[in-house]
């Protein structure tokens, strides 16, 4: 799937990602005016797995616009929950603002005082392009953990940019080809270029969201590996979110990585931290990949079974249970 052109950081950074080389660059919103616009009146209030969500919408919504803003949130939401085992916070406020075109995004995401996302929403957006969206998910993803300094942006952008797709394919809204065609097609675009420092010093959109992204595969292969197979990824980002709370918090990416490390009973957030975040490291992803029994033949993505860790690439994919080992 196409990635489309507008990303968020949770802590209110916005970038253009048609643009790989282009440096982060603040927002227009000030979270202010959205915090106050979400305390006047609400369009919208339901639960999902434990979730309240608080819905306000600027812009003339007839009763079908907010029926169909309700039925994409939801739906996004049922993803996030699937793979944290509950909605990623108690609560949460979203502004949707309406416009005449067909775009879903740009959105920002903040997580102080209150966990809110400002999103904007195109009238003349398709079903399909609603029912296939991804940037709610991106943002719901970003609530799920604590907020950091931001020179960790891409700690968090890298891990929304790499659960997002996985949520989805765990509720079936994606298939295991369209998630693994991302790792295959957008992973590289993370890869450090000359006059790299190392993801703690590299803000540029490439190392931002895949070079993130590739932190977090990278993790995910070496807690599985260095557990036999009793943990992966997902156990670590749960005791993260039941910890933090969630983007509310403000904690170090030190006190995040002890929290993920300490409930897979390992240490590879830590040591894969130290490693990549000082150094301009070329990851071995066709490595990674064949590990997976991951490829690309003939324009199509394919999988090997016999490959050594066949098994972890099928279980990322597939619905666990609700909230293993986390509560
Ligand atoms: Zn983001």
């Amino acid at each position: 799937m196409k990635r489309r052109r507008f990303l968020q950081w949770a802590g209110g950074l916005a970038i253009a990602a048609s643009s790989p080389l282009r440096a982060i660059a603040q927002s227009d919103d000030d979270p202010g005016d959205i915090y106050n616009r979400l305390k006047q009146s609400l369009d919208l209030r339901f639960v999902v797995a434990g979730g309240s969500i608080n819905v306000a919408i600027d812009g003339d919504a007839s009763p079908l616009d907010k029926h169909r803003i309700e039925v994409w949130v939801r739906r996004s939401a049922s993803a996030i929950a699937a793979y944290f085992g509950r909605f990623s916070v108690e609560h949460w406020g979203l502004l949707v603002t309406l416009s005449d075109d067909d775009h879903i995004g740009p959105a920002t995401t903040w997580g102080y005082p209150s966990s809110i996302t400002h999103i904007a929403l195109g009238r003349n957006v398709s079903d399909s392009a609603l029912h296939n969206d991804w940037v709610m998910v991106h943002e719901m993803t970003h609530l799920a953990l604590p907020s950091l300094p931001q020179r960790n942006a891409w700690f968090m952008e890298g891990n929304a940019t790499y659960v997002e797709p996985i949520a989805r394919a765990q509720l079936g809204q994606l298939t295991p080809q369209e998630v693994w065609r991302w790792a295959v097609d957008d992973m590289p675009k993370g890869q450090p270029h000359d006059g790299d420092k190392g993801l703690d010093h590299t803000h540029t959109w490439g190392r931002t969201y895949w070079g993130g992204a590739l932190y977090w595969l990278l993790a995910e292969i070496s807690i599985y590996k260095n557990s036999g197979g009793r943990y992966r990824l997902q156990d670590a980002l749960r005791a993260i979110n039941r910890e933090s709370g969630g983007n509310t918090s403000f904690w170090s990416v030190e006190q995040t990585i002890l929290v993920g490390d300490t409930a897979v009973q390992g240490h590879a957030l830590g040591s894969l931290y130290r490693e990549l975040k000082d150094r301009p490291v070329t990851v071995d992803l066709h490595d990674a990949l064949k590990q997976l029994g991951i490829s690309e033949v003939d324009g199509a993505i394919r999988f090997d079974d016999r490959a050594p860790l066949a098994g972890l690439r099928r279980s990322i994919t597939t619905l666990q249970a609700p909230s293993a080992r986390s509560d």
